[in-house]
């Protein structure tokens, strides 16, 4: 489906069944797979053929869908992982191990967050948060020897600032590491990575691309466009033999275009087993299937009530990189021309109290943690995602006390903002 249209590869991609076999993705919910002699599941267990043994490392299900979006992204390799946050500790820690350093924008999810800035660090992996708005040369000062890769949100959730892909892809490729970038709120419907210097893309699949709050879930996409033999003294885990499996050297036998993936499944899939069930994996892939219908009502909503929210009296600010005037927008219409995602950030007037006032007035839209769903929700990070930070990292991730996070549905947008006005009419 390499050659055809987004609109397209989200019905069709990943799946093509035979003559008489089920039109729809199957299930296989099975754990094993049998074999003929111990000579072929040998073969797999040497990863010198490819096939499944045990559902722990592979699924013909999950990989259907994960073949599904890397033709979404563009890229060559992927898998999905049971959530985002294994999404991105696995893009991470397959090239960053004990004693190395990574470059990181500050403003990304608060579990992203949380868990480079906390638990890896216990791991030993070191991190170091540039602001999105960071100068070139403030960029490259935070690179160090043992720098293993750059991070960075599309779209950051909840600061809703959009990732400047040319100026962090050339401070990565200019010290010889990949740049990983997390999709989740544009989905390959807006941005796709691979086109603006990215190597790497992760997606928490829980938000948009499932988009109706059912399965939790992430996927890894590798470009396959990194030249890790080429860098060989700073991956040695991809360039140099693995004794786990049997003095393979990835980068030789995969190639760039499967390299690090096969790495990710056969190492820390194997020793994590943060797999996905089938189950969740075909979930998935009904939102995939109509991702591309359902990013454009989501972005015509977000615009509507961010729009009706600007010119209300009882609202400080807006955020939203889709309105003219926002810090963002140039940046927005580069990298996300059809539109960005349907959520907006505000501050009610009043700071907390009145935030906390106006959501508990509201009526169609809910209070939830989650982002992205087919049903409008609202959430005040401040006291809830990242109420581990202290107000200095709050204003630092962009997301300040009175932050209201607005994750428009599908709902209709006459309805969406008359909810809000009501709401703000009893501020
Ligand atoms: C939600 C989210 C994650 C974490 O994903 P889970 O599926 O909840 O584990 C990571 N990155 C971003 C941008 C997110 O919005």
């Amino acid at each position: 489906m390499s050659n055809m249209k987004i609109e397209t590869k989200c019905v069709q991609s990943g799946y093509t069944p035979g003559n008489g076999e089920p039109r729809q993705i199957p299930i296989i919910q099975s754990t094993t797979f049998k074999y003929a002699t111990s000579e072929a599941m040998g073969q797999l267990f040497d990863l010198e053929a490819s096939g499944y043994f045990y559902s722990r490392l592979q699924n013909p299900t999950c990989d259907y869908v994960a073949a599904k979006i890397c033709d979404l992204e563009g890229g060559t390799a992927a898998m999905l992982t049971s959530s985002g946050q294994a999404a991105n500790f696995f893009a991470v820690f397959n090239i960053a191990g004990n004693g190395d350093h990574v470059v990181s924008t500050s403003a990304i999810y608060g579990g992203t967050y949380n868990l480079f800035a906390v638990t890896m660090k216990r791991m030993g992996v070191e991190f170091t948060f540039v602001s999105p708005d960071c100068t070139e040369e403030e960029l490259n000062a935070a690179f160090r020897p043992n720098t293993k890769a750059v991070f960075g949100e599309t779209i950051a959730n909840p600061a809703l600032a959009i990732f400047d892909f040319e100026k962090f892809s050339r401070a990565a490729h200019a010290h010889g590491v990949p740049l990983i970038v997390d999709n989740t709120f544009a989905t390959p419907v807006n941005c796709r990575p691979f086109e603006h210097g990215a190597d790497i893309v992760t997606h928490s699949t829980t938000k948009y691309m499932d988009g109706h709050g059912a399965a939790v879930g992430g996927c890894i996409v590798d470009s396959g466009k990194f030249d890790w033999l080429s860098h060989a003294d700073k991956f040695p885990g991809l360039c140099t033999p693995d004794d786990s499996y049997h003095g393979i050297t990835y980068a030789e036998k995969f190639g760039l275009a499967g390299a690090y993936i096969t790495k990710a499944t056969a190492q820390l899939m194997r020793d994590f087993g943060c797999t996905p069930a089938p189950q969740s994996a075909f979930l998935l892939n009904l939102g995939l299937e109509s991702l591309h219908v359902r990013m454009a009502r989501h972005c015509e909503n977000g615009q509507a009530v961010a729009e009706y929210l600007q010119q209300h009296e009882k609202i400080a600010w807006v955020n939203y990189a889709g309105l003219p005037g926002n810090k963002y927008y140039d940046l927005a219409q580069k990298y996300l021309p059809k539109g960005t995602c349907g959520v907006v950030s505000f501050g009610v007037k009043g700071g907390r109290k009145a935030a906390e006032k106006f959501m508990a007035a509201l009526k169609l839209c809910a209070i939830e943690t989650h982002v992205a769903d087919a049903r409008t929700c609202c959430l005040h990070p401040a006291s809830a995602t990242h109420r581990q930070m202290n107000e200095e990292e709050l204003i630092a991730a962009g997301v300040p006390g009175d932050l209201v996070r607005l994750s428009c549905g599908l709902e209709s947008k006459d309805d969406l903002i008359a909810d809000l006005a009501q709401a703000l009419e009893q501020v």
